[in-house]
């Protein structure tokens, strides 16, 4: 079997989305995800012009050595274009691999683990009563874990805080559900630590006394504190159980965990910005995190992500994969995939999708009483409709960036 044909399609139903669908002599077709949230044609421009001249006439079977020859034949390595370029080819290579062999792809990583994959939703609200609102709107959807954002007071625009309540469809002002805004530019937020420190503690007591003990809690702080005061918001948050604190920390400075995990035994979880197994060598190995946050598009599609799961199980290290809006169906798909297959699977975020996106991708997986599962197709379980695609032209859009009260770029 060989590779006759690799087309990238761009498509912008409720936000941008880079597809890679690849197509072999034998009609078969496969799919992989290559968005990169705010700097899609980046990818775009990747793969057409350096990978897929080298994709043609190559044969699909070969998913590690195709892996191996595009990660290391550039000399280039690592960085998110990169790897979602590489991701999507992998992805597309193991949903071609699965149709051959009429199984769905989580047969061939060994089969399933379990019968279905805790998924955990973005409950948000500006005030306390929005937020219960918010958590309750999830709950009714079967979510049976929630990450929990709030409005900081004093502070008029931050992240995380959904302009509208509840995953339905998309709104008029709305990008499907996540930061990012079309735009000719970024919108700018605001940022204060200390005022943030101050809050949450406060937020996790009322959800706790209006929700019970029982139902799981993830709380993200998008990688904004210094250690010291990450260190401090996990002690804080002790009393409320939380099932993890995210990106306490920014993300590149592994070592940064070490003062926090000395501290805390809030669990601790990381990796959605990492793009490969180096990022989290320290981390696992020293046990300074609990759950790994890669995403199947930005790690370099399946192959990897096995591979860093299999990696972190020795050191009961598991999975959280990152599952915003812009990982797209295809990318979500491949890495249910992998959670159903590993044992040291931990959770799933699980924004959905609006109904736009999910008529461009056809999809087979399942969400019922908050548990995901990929379905049983041969496959990733995802087709593209190319003609629903191209109704909907890329259109420019950015994640929002925050600025301290003296103007001071903050991180986001
Ligand atoms: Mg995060």
């Amino acid at each position: 079997m060989k590779i006759t044909a690799a087309d990238v399609v761009v498509t912008s139903p409720n936000r941008n989305f880079v597809t890679l669908k690849i197509t072999t002599d034998e009609g078969l077709t496969g799919l992989g995800d290559a968005t990169l949230n705010g700097r899609e044609l980046a990818v775009v421009s990747y793969l057409r012009d350096h990978v897929v001249p080298l994709l043609i006439g190559s044969d699909p079977h070969r998913i590690e050595d195709t892996w191996q020859f595009l990660y290391r034949s550039a000399y280039w390595r690592r960085g998110p274009v990169t790897m979602a370029a590489i991701g999507a080819v992998d992805m597309a290579l193991w949903d071609i691999k699965g149709k051959v062999a009429g199984l769905p792809v989580y047969q061939l990583l060994g089969g399933a683990s379990r019968s279905g994959l805790m998924a955990y939703g973005h409950a948000s609200g500006a005030s306390l009563p929005e937020l219960f609102d918010s958590v309750r709107e999830h709950q009714a959807l079967g979510y049976r874990s929630i990450r929990v954002q709030t409005g900081v007071p004093g502070l008029n625009r931050i992240y995380g805080i959904a302009s509208q309540s509840g995953p339905a469809d998309a709104g008029a002002e709305r990008y499907d559900h996540e930061p990012a805004q079309r735009g000719a530019l970024p919108a700018e937020e605001d940022w204060d630590t200390r005022a943030y420190l101050r809050h949450i503690p406060t937020v996790f007591e009322a959800v706790r006394n209006e929700f019970g003990p029982e139902l799981p809690l993830l709380h993200d702080g998008h990688h904004r504190m210094t250690p010291i005061q990450a260190a401090k918001l996990g002690k804080s948050l002790e009393p409320y159980d939380l099932f993890w604190l995210e990106d306490c920390t920014p993300a590149e400075n592994q070592e940064a965990l070490r003062l926090v995990r000395q501290h805390t035994t809030t669990p601790l979880a990381i990796g959605e910005i990492f793009n490969t197994v180096w990022d989290f060598q320290s981390l696992i190995k020293e046990q300074l995190i609990d759950y790994v946050r890669a995403a199947s598009t930005h790690f370099g599609g399946i192959t990897p992500l096995r591979k860093v799961m299999d990696y972190a199980a020795q050191y009961q290290v598991r999975s959280g994969f990152h599952g915003p809006t812009d990982i797209s169906p295809v990318g979500l798909a491949a890495q249910m995939h992998v959670g159903l297959a590993i044992h040291n699977f931990g959770i799933q975020e699980y924004m959905q999708h609006g109904t736009k996106t999910n008529e461009v991708f056809r999809q087979s997986f399942t969400f019922e009483d908050g548990y995901l599962h990929p379905g049983d197709q041969p496959g990733l379980g995802v087709e593209l409709d190319v003609d629903e695609a191209g109704k909907y032209p890329y259109e420019t859009a950015y994640l929002p960036y925050n600025r301290l009260a003296d103007g001071t770029v903050h991180d986001w």
